[in-house]
């Protein structure tokens, strides 16, 4: 007798990507030279977990009786203030931006898309994506499509970005799209001027075909060579054509993975619209997690709101950040000259590198111990992992491994 619904039986046992990685790891503690660029998370050229000291003070802080107790459902006011304006300080769209708590920028992913698509409808974005996107489809009912990332000069496709749109409005009558910028997990590349501009004239030219929202998704947003704010500046324009909503994430902006802290922020020029988003977003949250992480929220309200503090934090977080652009700096030297192929990438914890057959280049490289992620036509290379030291033998490794 099947006792799970058919949807449901044939799930995938295990993340591919942390698979990877504890194979990585296992071998990497038997003594092999292990170079492991699977991981998601920032570490040190030892191996060790980059943590902002800081934050860590902030959390040890919090009184055990707020800790201890519920949040409120939408998140604490403090918080979602402090959340508006660290995206939004000193421009319009923050006096008529609402928000609520998520645990991380996974929950605010999920509950755009349950509060934005009807069950079965399909959630739009770039051909390269992060594969989660797909998992939160799918166990919300939804379905996923995308647009071609890149055109032929290397810049985000516009044209496919046009004509897929088109095609969801067509045949849903509203949209969601996705834009992971900047630093775009898996590509490293960033949307500038240009790309933004583009987007924003499609979003305006197909508005009266029916609602679209579109959601940008920061959870990158503090490894860019611009600061957050600017990253999206030239997004904002869409206020008044679409519902703009950011993914916010405290994951890798604060160094805190595990704290499940984030929060969906939405646009809403209109007061009564506000509330409506407002309260179906707290619904959501009622309905799925209850409340988020009290301690985790009022840490991190704390560090967004007092000076030096956050001052601190910055500072610590630049010192991570240098130590990223580092190996950058070396990457695009030494990827350049090896003729790699891969998007522009300034910044940020990952680049793909394009391949055509990316499993088999994949299980090669490990097998000189070189872990990366096979994605859809490329390889999923985490900088963020990797010590400079170690990205010459990586290079090599991808140019013999890609060009066989
Ligand atoms: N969006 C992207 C593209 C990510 O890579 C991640 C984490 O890896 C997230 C969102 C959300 O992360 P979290 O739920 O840990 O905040």
């Amino acid at each position: 007798m099947e006792f799970l619904i058919p949807s449901r039986t044939a799930r995938p046992a295990d993340d591919p990507i942390f698979a990877l990685n504890a194979e990585a790891q296992a071998r990497k503690k038997s003594g092999e030279p292990v170079i492991n660029a699977t991981v998601g998370a920032l570490l040190d050229d030892d191996g060790k977990l980059a943590v902002i000291g800081a934050v860590v003070e902030a959390l040890r802080s919090v009184p055990p009786e707020v800790g201890a107790a519920y949040a409120p459902i939408a998140g604490p006011p403090a918080f979602l203030q402090g959340v508006i304006d660290d995206l939004l300080a000193g421009r319009p769209e923050a006096s008529f931006a609402t928000a609520v708590a998520t645990p991380g920028g996974s929950g605010a992913l999920r509950h755009a898309i349950t509060t934005f698509l009807e069950p079965q409808q399909m959630l739009l974005t770039t051909g390269f994506y992060w594969s989660p996107y797909k998992t939160l489809a799918d166990e919300a009912d939804r379905t996923l499509a995308t647009f071609r990332m890149f055109d032929e000069k290397g810049r985000l496709d516009i044209a496919d970005f046009e004509r897929k749109l088109a095609g969801v409005l067509d045949a849903q009558g509203r949209a969601l799209v996705f834009l992971n910028t900047p630093c775009h997990n898996p590509t490293g590349y960033s949307l500038d001027e240009t790309d933004w501009n583009g987007v924003v004239d499609v979003v305006g030219r197909a508005a009266g075909r029916g609602p679209i929202t579109v959601l940008i998704d920061v959870a990158y947003g503090r490894y860019a060579k611009e600061k957050l704010g600017e990253t999206f500046a030239p997004a904002l324009r869409l206020a008044d054509k679409a519902m703009v909503l950011f993914a916010w994430s405290a994951s890798k902006s604060f160094t805190q993975y595990g704290l499940r802290v984030g929060a969906l922020v939405a646009l809403c020029p209109d007061a009564g619209e506000r509330t409506r988003v407002q309260n179906a977003l707290a619904y959501a949250s009622r309905g799925t997690w209850s409340n988020c992480n009290a301690a985790g929220m009022n840490a991190i309200a704390r560090v967004l709101a007092d000076p030096d503090l956050r001052a601190r934090v910055d500072q610590e977080r630049a010192a991570w950040k240098d130590l990223l652009d580092r190996r950058v700096e070396r990457w695009n030297a030494l990827a350049t000259a090896a003729g790699l192929g891969y998007p522009r990438y300034d910044g940020g914890f990952f680049t793909t590198v394009f391949c055509e057959d990316a499993p088999r280049a994949a299980a090669r490289l490990r097998e000189e111990g070189i872990f990366v992620v096979p994605v859809q036509g490329a390889l999923r290379v985490g900088l963020c992992s990797v010590p400079e030291r170690d990205i010459e033998r990586l290079v090599d490794g991808l140019r013999r491994a890609t060009n066989p």
